[in-house]
């Protein structure tokens, strides 16, 4: 005798129930034939749909064996179990099990996308099969439009779409009305005269009577097995329908991919608002990411181009160990003596001091606070500076501490009216009279539109006559043109050390600061970023939470899903890409909104400028993919490791 289709051998369920347990299946023996129609009966809680669960690979005996076509099911992976329950088996329940949100054909091709075919083919079939089930114009109705009798037929067909060679019904006419009991009973005969094997469960007797086998249970046990009328026939399968045919392995995996997709976008779809909400979290996040970059790589390259305005060959000597050394104003070495021995440098083209001080200026009856600052006759060529007006003063007007002033265009324009020419003017520097010799050239300010008054006077009279100090604030070279800047920065350092003896100042040219304001606005905009990322990490937390939400509410789908033969890879595929898409699309609409911003922006600060890189935008959408992955894998992983009878029976 060759191997039964269906082999049971002592198989026993035990349900743990608190602390003791439950015995639903007592060492059930049963062997089922290719072709058989049978009916398994007896009274409610007997075990009917426990062993009907085992037989359909949605569940695992306790103990015992059950063997399909001779293979042993105990040890095969839950991927395995997953293809049996998808091409071998149909089931069919008493509560219809349909997913509402799905229309008639889309509830019928579900066992087809999992078996990785082709959607034509099997959106066809699928029509085929509800049209020969008398549901040829209920093909886009939801269950919910369906009457109970259609909504059965609809569960036919999805259990026929792979096949369907074992068609397992759990009490499928429990919920139906007399007239749709018979139909669906004379459908199920017709099923099994073209081949199929039929196992039927019921607890109605006249039901039992079209089953030409029918076995009784009582309290988990097998009390009567009896066969009557024809013996099972062995029909061969080829009047069965016809299985449908998978594409190739690469094809498969992209249908499945896609359908996930598909799947992934219906849920969100049907769950706008709270989709949205979701989103809200990842678009905040990566709104401020994306800004915050953007506004930081304006503001460097805003203060790069001031920098480089101020010309490249300079370099400026200041007291102290660096910027905002506090101990600086304590030090005063920097004198006229280092000046003179600068200036005789043969890389110097020029070299200017600079000490400053805030005086009142007054002309005829107008005052005004102008920033006042001592230099010598080179300040303007080592500042690349014109005059519009009048002559810088002299190197000897320097020495004899001469009053005379060079004044800026804001100055002018402040103390004398647009008629009156300011040069050979007296005006008063606190109260030191100077004369106006020189007028400079409007300056287009790299910072802002100056509104400050400059007045420049030789060193010697501002230290001599006006602030009264001996030492320079600061000592500014311009190097000659072709000499290397860092080696006359070295150049520079090693002659005021040996001059000083010690180190108490700094050198700074726009080479170096350029590069201490690259560093401080890279690190400053890192920083942000951080903050702002803290904020992507919470919408992430979001996401998994409604995520987590969302695996609750649809674990009677997942139940179903996995009933009729998703395997956990695809449950959890289709978890994930319901997380990355929801972050993908929540990074879409905040880099848009970034976007937005960037145009609105310009309206209120004129200063800088947002410079949005396409650097940031890649990893903004990256990471709101990487943050769909890490946070929607908790849920989805929970999701694919239901067990598929407690997930159908979930509510
Ligand atoms: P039937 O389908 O014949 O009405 P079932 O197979 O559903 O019966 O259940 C058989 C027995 O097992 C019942 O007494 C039921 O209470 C028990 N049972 C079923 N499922 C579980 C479960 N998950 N945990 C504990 N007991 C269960
Ligand atoms: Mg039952």
């Amino acid at each position: 005798m060759s191997t039964p289709l269906l082999e049971l051998v002592n198989v026993t369920r035990i349900y743990p129930t608190g602390d003791s347990e439950f015995r639903a299946l007592d060492r059930v023996s049963l062997t089922i034939e290719s072709g058989e129609m049978v009916a398994i009966v007896g009274p409610s809680g007997s075990g009917k749909s426990t062993l009907m669960n085992i037989l359909g690979c949605l569940d695992h005996p306790s103990a015992g064996e059950y063997r399909i076509a001779g293979r042993e099911t105990s040890d095969l992976p839950s991927e395995e179990l997953a293809e049996l329950r998808r091409y071998h088996f149909g089931f069919i329940f008493q509560r219809y099990h349909l997913m509402s949100h799905l229309s008639a054909v889309q509830n019928s091709e579900i066992p087809a996308i999992y078996a990785g075919v082709n959607k034509n083919r099997r959106r066809a079939s699928a029509q085929d099969l509800l049209m020969r089930l008398g549901l040829g114009d209920r093909t886009e109705h939801r269950p919910g439009q369906l009457s109970g009798g259609q909504q059965q037929r609809v569960s036919v067909a999805r259990a026929l779409i792979n096949g369907g060679e074992v068609i397992l019904a759990d009490e499928p006419t429990g919920a139906l009305d007399s007239q749709s009991g018979k139909e669906m009973m004379a459908l199920l005969k017709e099923l099994h005269e073209h081949g199929h094997t039929i196992i039927l469960v019921t607890h109605d007797a006249g039901i039992a009577a079209h089953a030409e086998r029918i076995i009784e249970m009582s309290d988990g046990q097998i009390i009567s097995d009896k066969s009557h009328g024809t013996m099972p026939r062995r029909t061969s399968h080829s009047s069965r329908c016809e299985t449908l045919v998978a594409g190739g392995h690469i094809q498969q995996l992209w249908d499945r991919t896609c359908e996930a997709f598909r799947m992934a976008w219906f849920a969100m779809s049907c769950h706008r608002l709270r989709t949205l909400l979701t989103m809200l979290g990842i678009i905040i996040g990566i709104t401020a990411v994306v800004c915050v970059v953007a506004l930081g790589q304006g503001a460097q390259q805003k203060i790069i181009a001031d920098i480089n305005s101020m010309g490249t060959n300079v370099i400026t000597v200041s007291p102290g160990k660096g910027w905002g050394d506090w101990r600086s104003s304590a030090i005063h070495t920097l004198v006229p003596a280092d000046l003179d021995a600068l200036k005789r440098q043969s890389y110097v083209d020029s070299v200017t001091p600079s000490l400053s001080s805030s005086q009142l200026l007054r002309y005829r009856s107008i005052t005004a606070s102008a920033s006042v600052t001592g230099v010598s006759a080179d300040y303007f060529r080592v500042r690349g500076m014109t005059l519009a007006q009048g002559t810088r003063f002299s190197d000897s007007e320097v020495r004899q501490l001469a009053q005379v002033v060079v004044i800026d265009d804001n100055t002018a324009a402040k103390l004398f009216s647009d008629s009156e020419s300011p040069l050979g003017k007296v005006i008063l520097l606190g109260s030191i009279p100077c004369r106006v010799v020189g007028i400079t050239e409007k300056k287009e300010s790299p910072f802002g539109n100056n509104q400050n008054l400059n007045v420049w006077i030789p060193y010697a009279s501002a230290m001599g006559r006006l602030i009264g100090q001996n030492y320079f604030d600061a000592i500014t070279v311009r190097v000659a043109d072709g000499f290397d800047n860092e080696l006359a920065e070295t150049r520079i350092t090693q002659l005021l050390m040996r001059r000083h003896g010690s180190q108490d100042f700094y050198t700074s040219s726009s080479d170096t600061i350029l590069k201490t304001v690259n560093k401080t606005t890279s690190t400053m905009t890192l920083l942000v970023a951080a903050i702002a990322v803290i904020s992507l990490v919470v919408g992430g937390i979001g996401v998994m939470n409604i995520m987590l939400v969302s695996v609750t509410e649809r674990t009677h789908e997942i139940g179903i899903r996995m009933a009729v033969g998703a395997r956990q890879s695809d449950i959890m595929q289709q978890f994930l890409i319901e997380a990355v898409l929801v972050c993908l699309l929540g990074g879409s609409v905040g880099v848009l909104l970034s976007y937005a911003i960037g145009l609105v922006f310009p309206l209120f600060v004129s200063s800088i400028q947002m410079h949005f890189s396409l650097w940031a935008i890649l990893s903004a959408v990256l990471c709101s993919t990487l943050i769909g992955i890490v946070f929607g894998f908790l849920p989805a992983r929970n999701a694919a490791r239901l067990d598929p009878v407690v997930a159908l029976a979930r509510d």
